[in-house]
């Protein structure tokens, strides 16, 4: 067993992507890690574990930045990326965020991201990690996903650590930091099964992820009804670092009433702990019909853009809605579109009025909505994977892409609620990956990454950011903290 009251050169707090990263690059840069986990070993991994392992990037080489990695690639479908994928370059990564969070996100910290995203994933790959190519809606710009999406990223970044020396600490609640006489950070106060211990290390990195598990923080912070969803990842991210953290003084930063929330199975789980791939629970195929609330009402654009720009608002307009809940509907053009839906909680039948019945609809309002919708459907070429311009005018909430008239039965339902991913504000850290106090000072020793780290996504997101702002900061702090650690 570890000592328990020990010293390290760098303590990593909290083991998801952007720990991991955070421990192997102070471990790389030499220094002695050691990671605590609040999880067991059976239950590691954090939300990552969970990810489809999806990963934004800017580059503008196929062969020089993408292909080098992809696992195995046929000459057919190197030819076909050719055909279908267009450079995602640092400009539109940038653009993309800025659009979504409404020009909210910090620009030197979302620049550092953009920036860092290429040398990132290069060297997850010089680690040993592999993608394959995922271009089938290259208006989505994510173009590879990692093999083994999160579980792999999550299980090979824990052997990587371990190789490289990093001590590894499960069942280690961190629930205090401790304080140097100069008002530095040099260490944790820990929750182990043995009891209440102290841990100390010259430089402490924080990654243990938002408040999403937290109901009583996600109420106080995120407002009325958030109390009641249902949490995509593991129940652990209760917000224990970020309360510590304020605790000695940081300061809290970026869309704290803001989160990453999406459509999932009206009778998904509470949480997800290894009961199953948590990503069948998603229902994130809207773009390609309608969704009415339980008043047979519909209360979004469902395509005002690609997917990957929509999806995590959408779960915030599912919530506000009454009883929380919704319902998504497809006819047989488009019921084949929707991904993962095999094991989706709905119904099916052969006329509008019979599927309200079945989905405990008044069927009068809902047939009204429907038929409304498609007489509003514009001319146009119906293209699932980009932005297609086929829309409906003169309705009072119109749709922008991908509107087909919903009239060749079988009809499809679904049930959808929502799920909250992550949060979006937390610390306030500088580009040197330090936390900032709130007396705008750097705090000296404490350096953050993750989902701990506010500032990056306000109101919405783009899919495939939250990984490559874990892996990027998480590298960059576990050197700046090994930096520190070892001139100290
Ligand atoms: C179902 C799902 C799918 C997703 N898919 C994608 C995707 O494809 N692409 C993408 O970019 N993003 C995706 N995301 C978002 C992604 O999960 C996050 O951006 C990323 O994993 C966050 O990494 P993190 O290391 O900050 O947090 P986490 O991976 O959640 O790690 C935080 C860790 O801290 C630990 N911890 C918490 N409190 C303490 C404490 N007091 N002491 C010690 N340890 C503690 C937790 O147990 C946890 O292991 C998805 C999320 C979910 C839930």
């Amino acid at each position: 067993m570890s000592d328990p009251e020990a010293r390290y050169e760098v303590l990593v707090i909290g083991a998801g992507n952007a720990g991991l990263a955070a421990a192997i690059a102070a471990a790389e840069s030499g220094a002695k890690v050691a990671l605590l986990e609040k999880a067991t070993k059976d239950l590691r991994g954090g939300n990552t574990y969970f990810t489809g392992g999806d990963l934004r990037f800017g580059w503008s080489s196929l062969d020089d930045d993408v292909l080098p990695l992809i696992g195995s690639i046929s000459e057919n479908e190197i030819k076909q990326m050719r055909e279908m994928v267009t450079p995602y370059t640092q400009e539109k990564f940038y653009e993309d965020i800025m659009r979504v969070t409404e020009g909210y996100s910090n620009p030197e910290l979302l620049q550092q991201l953009v920036s860092e995203s290429l040398p990132t994933i290069k060297w997850l790959r010089s680690l040993g990690h592999v993608w394959y190519p995922s271009y089938d809606e290259p208006g989505a710009s994510v173009v590879v996903t990692m093999n083994g999406g999160g579980a792999r990223l999550s299980d090979l970044g824990f052997d990587v650590a371990a190789k490289m020396g990093v001590d590894i600490r499960y069942q280690n609640i961190v629930t205090e930091l401790l304080k140097d006489k100069r008002g530095g950070i040099n260490g944790a106060y820990v929750l182990t099964p043995e009891g209440y211990t102290k841990i100390y290390a010259k430089a402490v990195v924080l990654a243990c992820g938002g408040f999403e598990a937290n109901a009583a923080m996600r109420t106080a912070y995120l407002g009325e009804g958030w109390d009641r969803v249902k949490v995509r990842g593991v129940p652990f991210n209760t917000g224990d670092g970020l309360r510590a953290a304020w605790d000695i003084g940081a300061q809290s930063y970026g869309n704290l009433s803001g989160c990453h929330a999406t459509p999932q199975d009206i009778d998904r789980p509470a949480f997800s702990v290894r009961i199953g791939p948590a990503l069948e629970y998603r229902r994130h195929g809207y773009p390609w019909g309608v969704m009415v609330n339980v008043n047979g009402q519909r209360f979004v654009d469902e395509g005002s853009d690609m997917r990957a720009y929509t999806y995590a608002k959408t779960g915030k307009a599912i919530m506000l809605q009454p009883q929380g809940v919704a319902y998504q509907i497809f006819d047989k053009k488009t019921a084949h579109l929707p991904k993962g839906y095999s094991n989706a909680t709905g119904a099916q039948a052969n006329t509008l009025q019979e599927l309200a019945a079945k989905l405990g609809l008044e069927p009068a309002p809902f047939v009204k909505t429907i038929e409304d919708f498609n007489r509003a459907v514009q001319p146009g070429t119906f293209d699932h994977r980009d932005r297609d311009g086929k829309c409906t005018r003169g309705l009072a909430i119109n749709k922008s892409n991908w509107a087909s008239p919903i009239d060749t039965p079988p009809y499809h339902g679904y049930g959808v609620c929502c799920g909250i991913t992550f949060t979006f504000g937390g610390l306030r850290i500088n580009t040197s990956t330090q936390v900032l106090s709130n007396w705008e000072a750097p705090i000296p020793g404490l350096f953050a990454c993750g989902e701990i780290a506010g500032g990056f996504f306000y109101m919405n997101y783009a899919g495939g950011s939250g990984l490559m702002q874990g892996a990027t900061y998480g590298r960059l702090a576990g050197r700046n903290a090994a930096k520190l650690a070892k001139a100290a």
